[in-house]
């Protein structure tokens, strides 16, 4: 089995922000877990190069376009580590070997009869680096997502033949429901579809930033299908010396955010058909964080800063809020105060704490040891196909409901202490046998949530497991059952309350 996930390559042309962040930390979790399942997983990010806009920021800076995209590449590869994201490989679409297969596979689209020559003209948005339909301009000629004015530009052009994928395109719709996800997305992509596909221009001939055509020196490709191929042209070069793409192609999941949906939805399976290659299996479209700032923590400001959170709370801890806190797939508002109250009440309190209490419960009462024998059969029915429920979430990409899953087990364990008191039970020697089952079925349950748990807090669920001397991270080994652990070892907090707010704060509810 192999699993092949994608991330948008990030446009050079903004400074890396939480939206990158939180595109890039699904992504790794989805990858994290496919690994887990003991897949072999190629995970994908990058940055796009091309185009006007950063042509534009450069020249504006007085310098080369190249370099303007090489030392904005630099700030989101430096971003990578600190989110924990482990990506196999990072592309950047001016590099020499993707430019060659982007020339390689649309030489292939015009073989194939796609490509036309023409004039176009149209509403441009610089900021989009894209032509406006008349329909979706805002009053007075403004770009809708960038409320700047459009420029009339016309130019001699190649077209791709998009209208041509009309009806291939509807019956893709229909026989693959789920090749968008959310069902919204996918709505939404279908009936553009069905509204009329127009051609669409292939080449600029104004701009020099770009992959060359290689039949016509005087045009460059447009930046987003330039963009788009990254995907597929990585797997080409990615390993040296090796070409992955049939290991790996068709990609599984292409994770994208909602403004980018046209081009991945419609014009990406449109061209990979025109170049006769394979379709990506899933688009996953994520919505937006809307950003509370009056839902302010004293600690982190109004912004939610992803390297301002990782400095004081760890990559896990922004892993974890995203994923929790906005239901992955919809739009949802975050804010610093909301990060703090999941951070204590869930990461400090929920599994902190369970993990803390645990360990130094078996620790003073009997020794760190953990004594062989069957679990406490309250919890079976509790646990029973949790990992199937989690796997079954994660191929749909419901990062979220996987995430739900797992926690409700996390406070289950947290109940099942108070249920049984452990402590009221060591003052009795008639239930030492009773005593060592409970710390018993408590070590396996946190070792079955922190297994789970690893793809979203990576750094917490392998200090976990290994205080708990059981590090194997395979999923088909996390069902709760006796075996896997004989003795424990201290563990410092894993999310420590070092970050109360101070006493002046303002009470803000
Ligand atoms: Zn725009």
């Amino acid at each position: 089995m192999t699993a092949y996930i994608t991330t948008p390559i990030y446009y050079v042309n903004a400074a890396p922000h939480l939206g990158h962040a939180y595109t890039t930390i699904a992504a790794d979790v989805m990858a994290r877990h496919h690994r887990q399942r003991g897949e072999e997983v190629f995970f994908l990010t990058g940055t796009d190069e091309h185009g006007e806009p950063v042509a534009d920021a450069a020249h504006a800076l007085g310098i080369e376009p190249q370099e303007l995209a090489d030392r904005n590449a630099a700030r989101f590869q430096s971003l990578l580590p600190l989110l924990g994201a482990t990506n196999d490989f990072f592309i950047r679409t001016t590099d020499p070997r993707h430019e060659a297969r982007v020339q390689e596979v649309l030489g292939q689209v015009r073989e194939n009869g796609f490509v036309y020559q023409g004039t176009y003209e149209g509403w441009y948005c610089p900021r989009c680096a894209d032509f406006k339909p008349e329909n979706e301009i805002d009053p007075g000629n403004l770009c809708p997502i960038h409320h700047i004015e459009l420029t009339r530009e016309q130019e001699d052009s190649y077209f791709f033949k998009l209208s041509a994928f009309q009806e291939r395109l509807e019956r893709l719709y229909e026989e693959r429901e789920d090749f968008v996800a959310p069902r919204t997305r996918y709505n939404e992509a279908l009936s553009f579809i069905r509204s009329g596909l127009r051609d669409v221009p292939l080449t600029r001939h104004k701009l020099t930033w770009g992959v060359q055509v290689p039949w016509d020196h005087e045009h460059v490709f447009y930046v987003w299908f330039d963009a788009l191929l990254n995907y597929y042209t990585a797997l080409s070069f990615a390993r040296p010396g090796e070409d992955l793409t049939s290991t790996f192609w068709p990609a599984d999941y292409h994770l994208i955010a909602k403004d980018i949906l046209r081009f991945h939805a419609v014009y990406w399976p449109a061209l990979l058909m025109a170049a006769d290659i394979e379709l990506p299996e899933h688009i996953f479209v994520h919505g937006y964080l809307l950003m509370e700032g009056e839902k302010m923590s004293k600690s982190l400001g109004n912004v939610l800063d992803p390297v301002t959170v990782i400095e004081r709370f760890g990559a896990d801890a922004l892993r974890f809020y995203l994923l929790r806190e906005v239901p992955f797939g919809q739009d949802g508002t975050v804010s610093t105060l909301a990060f703090q109250t999941r951070y204590e009440t869930e990461l400090a309190n929920d599994l902190g704490n369970l993990a803390s209490r645990t360990i130094a419960m078996v620790t003073r009462y009997s020794d760190g040891a953990v004594a062989d024998g069957p679990l406490d059969p309250t919890l079976a029915g509790d646990f029973a196909g949790l990992t199937e429920r989690v796997c079954t979430h994660f191929d749909r990409a419901e990062l979220t409901m996987a995430l739900e899953e797992i926690w409700q087990r996390v406070r289950r364990l947290n109940r099942y202490v108070e249920e049984r008191a452990p402590w009221r039970l060591a003052r009795d020697d008639e239930q030492l046998e009773e005593l060592e089952r409970v710390l018993r079925t408590l070590a396996e349950g946190l070792r079955t949530v922190a297994v789970l748990l690893w793809p979203y807090l990576p750094t917490a669920a392998e200090r976990l497991l290994a205080a708990l001397g059981s590090p194997d991270l395979a999923v088909a080994g996390a069902e709760l059952g006796p075996g896997h652990i004989n003795a424990v070892r201290p563990i410092e907090a894993l999310f420590p309350k070092d970050t109360e707010p101070a006493d002046d704060e303002r009470a803000d509810d």
